[in-house]
């Protein structure tokens, strides 16, 4: 029988790559409901093209909606919205699988809501993660739902770790002679750039990355580091590993996607062309394979692979997520709130690039941790970083 899906976030770069890998299974999948946050146009087409059952606006954006559905006959189309309306697809009980690629803490509550109900969720938005945690992986653990993750480098360590690895039980020592995980990272635009000339780089130039095609939030993550910081946390969580566990390793080529070292001496690596559409298509399909449009590597044209060291000098936000991750409690949900307001304000050009690491390390200095019980306390933390970050930023002006 053909599995229905719930895409969060469609209009999205993940969003896309996932509709793309669906196109070329209609047999199996068929998409149940999408959501959009903008881009209602391109929402339309979406819903022209693959008839989903309901659709998820922003309230002031319904009747937009509503009118360009009708305009191209599509009346039997629900619409709901707002949060609510995210929660409601993300655990309907006609979804089998939930794809969380909603960019930001906007996400959280849709994505832990498919994991309340059970379902198959595949994991784009490192961001509800990262903020929720134990809370995440426990409520997947309880409910039998399947936490797979699409973050390229996560979905290479899945697929180079032993399978019962996923969803363990809590942080420790990496099991099943595991020795450590290696995180890859490409290092961004400005990986050789010097302190000086990080000043001045523009949004522009941050949100063109080597290697892949993404948003612009996760652009600018890569340029910062602050994206291998998020996913350092990420795999701590995923894998159950402690933060000691993880090294990131900078890769410019972005062929290998990560690595794990086991303690007889072996490396496994998982490599691919830098295309998300195989990540996505082996959290959809898993345990099976599915064909994607993803060309095979060809060994003989990327000849070179290069390994450096992560430099923290330059590139902050790697050391405060660690910082972070170490600290615990509500220190992660403090810095993701910090980091995504400090990147809308680089994006808006009313902060410098450098300033975002400085504005990340200042607000987790002024808001207080504590331990991450419930839901209700990390989003109370998310809120109080965002308006010490604001704060933040209005000041970096004055
Ligand atoms: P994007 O900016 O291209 O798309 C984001 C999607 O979320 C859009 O559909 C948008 O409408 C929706 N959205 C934005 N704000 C919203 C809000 N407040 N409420 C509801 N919906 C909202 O982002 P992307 O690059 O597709 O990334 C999505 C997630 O996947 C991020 O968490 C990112 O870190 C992660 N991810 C992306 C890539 C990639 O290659 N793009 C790779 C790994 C992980
Ligand atoms: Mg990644």
């Amino acid at each position: 029988m053909s599995q229905s899906v719930c895409i969060l976030g469609v209009t999205g770069s993940i969003g896309q790559s996932t509709l793309k890998i669906l196109q070329q299974h209609p047999e199996e999948y068929s998409v149940f409901a999408v959501t959009a946050h903008s881009r209602i146009v391109e929402l339309v087409e979406i819903c022209k093209q693959y008839r989903p059952k309901i659709a998820v606006v922003p309230f002031n954006k319904v009747d937009e909606l509503r009118r360009l559905l009708v305009a191209k006959k599509l009346t039997d189309i629900e619409i709901l919205h707002d949060e609510a309306g995210l929660i409601a697809v993300a655990e309907h009980p006609q979804v089998d699988v939930v794809m969380a690629a909603i960019v930001g803490a906007a996400g959280l509550l849709p994505t832990l809501a498919a994991a309340k109900a059970g379902k198959r969720v595949l994991l784009a938005n490192k961001e509800a993660l990262v903020m929720s945690g134990d809370i995440m992986i426990q409520t997947a653990r309880e409910n039998n739902a399947l936490l797979l993750p699409v973050d390229s480098e996560h979905n290479a360590i899945f697929q180079c770790l032993p399978e019962t690895y996923l969803q363990g039980e809590r942080h420790g020592q990496p099991k099943l002679g595991v020795k450590q995980i290696l995180l890859t990272a490409s290092g961004g635009p400005f990986l050789h750039h010097s302190l000086e000339q990080l000043q001045s780089v523009t949004p522009a130039q941050a949100c063109k990355h080597p290697n892949w095609s993404m948003g612009q939030k996760i652009s600018v993550d890569s340029a910062t580091l602050m994206n291998k910081g998020l996913e350092l946390i990420e795999a701590c969580h995923l894998f159950a590993v402690e933060e000691q566990f993880v090294t990131v390793v900078v890769h410019p080529q972005s062929i290998i996607h990560s690595m794990v070292q086991y303690v007889d001496g072996s490396t496994l690596a998982q490599m691919g062309n830098p295309d998300m559409c195989t990540p996505i298509a082996h959290a959809l399909a898993w345990p099976k394979r599915i064909q994607t449009h993803v060309p095979p590597l060809d060994l003989f044209v990327h000849s070179q692979l290069n390994f450096e060291q992560p430099d923290i000098q330059r590139f902050p936000a790697l050391k405060l997520a660690r910082q972070a991750m170490k600290a615990g409690g509500l220190a992660p949900t403090i810095l993701n709130a910090a980091n995504e307001i400090a990147v809308a304000a680089f994006l808006h050009e009313k902060i410098g690039f450098t300033q975002i690491p400085q504005i990340v390390e200042h607000v987790l200095g002024q808001v207080e941790n504590s331990a991450a019980n419930n839901i209700d306390v990390i989003l109370h933390a998310d809120k109080s970083a965002r308006m010490v970050a604001e704060k933040a930023v209005l000041n970096s002006g004055s």
